[in-house]
């Protein structure tokens, strides 16, 4: 077994590769995997794929051959990640709720707040990341679509980052004693599984991710990029707020690689000011001037890795020129050949809604179950010796 380690810093991790394969040999054990929106355009690179190839539809098929019972797309947890998070942007907007709100979807941002800016918590999103949010709709309502006894259904992710695999182990993530995501595999590791089964990814035919869980919106596939994340919540909210339909879905001040992009919208006569950053450098130096009163914003998205979760600690290494810009493209290409680009328009996010979460987004279920607490882990931090006693129950 491999040790990574996230460049973020937030954790070293060993491969859960030989748990999941324990698993898909288990005739008990039905088997499900969430693929993140990264992943599918980092993957290709180990097996000869142009940087950045979108090969989501090959690594389907790898992953039935191996064993894996159901394949399904994170991408569809990320459009339902919008529904709330962007409702409770809207919601802290018009009520005079805590401004600005940042994104929630990066646990190792997520961990960098709770450590050096427990003060700027009631700002972070309460909606859980899209991983965590997939494991609770897995755990709702896999047993009964699959016909499986709950204790017998076994979720795995592909993650672009290590940083993952420790938020899939957080004590609020399980239920009933268990984690709602059993098992995070990165790029690389699931690379070396299809690797080591001798399969050709060039080779094979492609295949749909299963449903309903595999249909997503390009809205949820751009959430690899840095930006995707408030593109893709500036889709709904923006719609939601001036109640006209959204013709220009684009938001183009979101995308490329500057370390922060600003932007102020007009919406219903309101302005809306943005920001993305990525790098927790970046978002040290935002979060300090916000607590100085010399920078004001409404909603920002931070990313803890540079470009984004398609250069996550988990995906293939490379020094290849401009390779963030390449895998964010593979990403942007998807979004345009989409059908359905707004997550809103997911019409199986709102079956899901109607069958298992009170029907709409912000309900009581929906809060119970796709949201979260944070931590004050400042007391965790050792200052003269800068390592988080990451594995230990505290820390967690
Ligand atoms: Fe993981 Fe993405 Fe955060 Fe990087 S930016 S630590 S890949 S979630």
């Amino acid at each position: 077994q491999c040790a990574q380690v996230c460049p973020t810093g937030a954790i070293v991790a060993k491969s859960d590769a030989d748990k999941v394969w324990e698993a898909i040999y288990d005739p008990e054990k039905v088997v499900v995997v969430q693929v993140a929106p990264a992943v599918r355009v980092g993957l290709g690179e180990r097996f000869g794929f142009k940087t950045g190839e979108n090969v989501a539809r090959k690594m389907v098929t790898a992953m039935k051959m191996m064993g894996f019972d159901h394949v399904y797309d994170t991408c569809f947890a990320a459009d339902m990640t919008i529904f709330e998070e962007a409702t409770e942007f809207i919601e802290r907007l018009t009520t005079g709720g805590k401004l600005p709100m940042f994104t929630s979807c990066c646990p190792a941002w997520v961990k960098f707040a709770e450590t050096f800016y427990p003060e700027m918590l009631p700002n972070v999103s309460t909606t859980r990341s899209p991983q965590a949010i997939f494991g609770a709709v897995a755990r709702k309502t896999l047993p009964a679509k699959l016909g499986v006894k709950p204790e017998n259904l076994v979720v795995v992710s592909v993650m672009p980052c290590t940083a993952k695999k420790f938020e899939a182990q957080l004590p609020k993530f399980k239920r009933d004693g268990r984690p709602e995501v059993d098992y995070v595999l990165t790029t690389v590791e699931l690379a070396s599984m299809i690797e080591s089964m001798g399969i050709k990814l060039d080779e094979l035919e492609p295949a749909a991710f299963d449903m309903p869980l595999g249909f997503s919106t390009g809205g949820g596939v751009i959430f690899g990029a840095t930006g995707g994340v408030m593109e893709a919540a500036l889709r709904f909210a923006v719609e939601k707020v001036s109640g006209e339909p959204l013709e220009e879905i684009d938001f183009k001040e979101t995308r490329g690689l500057a370390p922060r992009k600003e932007a102020t919208l007009e919406v219903a006569g309101k302005q809306l000011r943005i920001a993305v950053v990525h790098g927790l450098a970046n978002a040290r130096k935002l979060v300090e001037e916000i607590k100085a009163g010399k920078a004001q914003f409404d909603f920002i998205e931070v990313m803890a890795c540079p470009g984004g979760c398609v250069a996550g600690g988990g995906q293939p290494i490379t020094s290849e020129d401009g390779f963030r810009s390449k895998r964010a493209a593979g990403l942007y290409d998807t979004d345009k050949e989409r059908q359905v680009q707004k997550p809103q328009d997911n019409y199986w996010v709102d079956k899901c809604y109607a069958e298992a979460f009170g029907g709409r987004p912000g309900s009581h279920e929906a809060h119970t179950r796709l949201h979260t607490v944070y931590n004050n882990r400042s007391q965790l931090f050792d200052a003269k010796s800068p390592i988080m006693h990451a594995n230990t129950d505290d820390a967690l």
